[in-house]
């Protein structure tokens, strides 16, 4: 929703470095104001005023810091400047998953320098979907429930193959699944193939074409032979679902 980090830095989207900039410069007084209004009273007036002080700046510099073209940090400083903020040269790099994970999203790239909090935005949940099958239709579901998870136990709670038990009865995963089907088509689009070493447990992801489906190598870690592998497709879930024509489990028994 706030466009891509090439879009930003160059200026070309709505939402750009430059009228932000601009809206940061002409609110200054205001932001100062409410920032101000939550700082702790502990702080001493120096350290208040500074703060207040450089807000506009030190909020302009992180953010320019974190647009950054990837490839560029590794350029010492004036050494080719102009090539390396090049129009053509951001594009590509924007969209390669391995250097911004998620995409060349701004604000993925946000989340991941730490200029935004993590814990504060939505990005990181999936949802365990239960379809209210009576209401439903295609074009228009209706959830019985939809419990969420922070992505990492989203990721062993609702993976595919287990059982959730929601309202006491017991729902099981079977399904990638998320509103926006949209989300589903990104994630499948963006997906990479991921590789296990079955001797260490050693563990890594490749862009596809780097490797094929079904590979095997050597270990890179423990050296076992072929070891590594078989290569597998590997994606971010957008959430997950209980198919619809599985029947919902009710235990008799009061069992946890
Ligand atoms: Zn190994």
């Amino acid at each position: 929703m706030l466009g891509s980090v090439a879009g930003f830095r160059s200026g070309t989207a709505v939402l750009n470095i430059h009228d932000f900039k601009k809206w940061l410069t002409f609110n200054e007084k205001l932001l100062q104001k409410r920032v101000a209004s939550w700082i702790p009273s502990e702080l001493s007036t120096e350290d208040r005023a500074v703060l207040l002080k450089e807000l506009k700046d030190d909020c302009i510099t992180a953010i320019q810091a974190a647009i950054q073209n990837v490839t560029g940090d590794t350029t010492k400083p004036g050494d080719d400047e102009d090539e390396t903020n090049s129009e053509e040269t951001p594009e590509v790099d924007e969209e390669k998953p391995s250097e911004t994970p998620g995409s060349g999203q701004l604000l993925d790239r946000l989340l991941y320098r730490g200029v935004l909090p993590r814990y504060a935005f939505p990005t990181d949940v999936a949802t365990f979907h239960v379809f209210d099958q009576g209401r439903s239709s295609r074009f228009r579901p209706i959830m019985r429930f939809a419990p969420s998870q922070g992505l990492p136990i989203a990721l062993s709670q609702y993976a595919p193959g287990k059982q959730i038990w929601i309202s006491g009865k017991c729902y099981s995963s079977g399904a990638i699944y998320s509103v926006m089907a949209d989300e589903r088509f990104h994630a499948w689009e963006s997906k990479r193939l991921y590789c296990e070493c079955s001797a260490c447990g050693f563990a890594r992801t490749f862009e596809i074409g780097e490797i094929a489906r079904g590979d095997k190598q050597d270990c890179p870690a423990c050296g076992t032979k072929d070891s590594f592998g078989e290569a597998r497709y590997w994606l971010r879930p957008p959430g997950f679902a209980h198919p619809v024509d599985v029947e919902e489990v009710t235990l008799a028994r009061r069992d946890p």
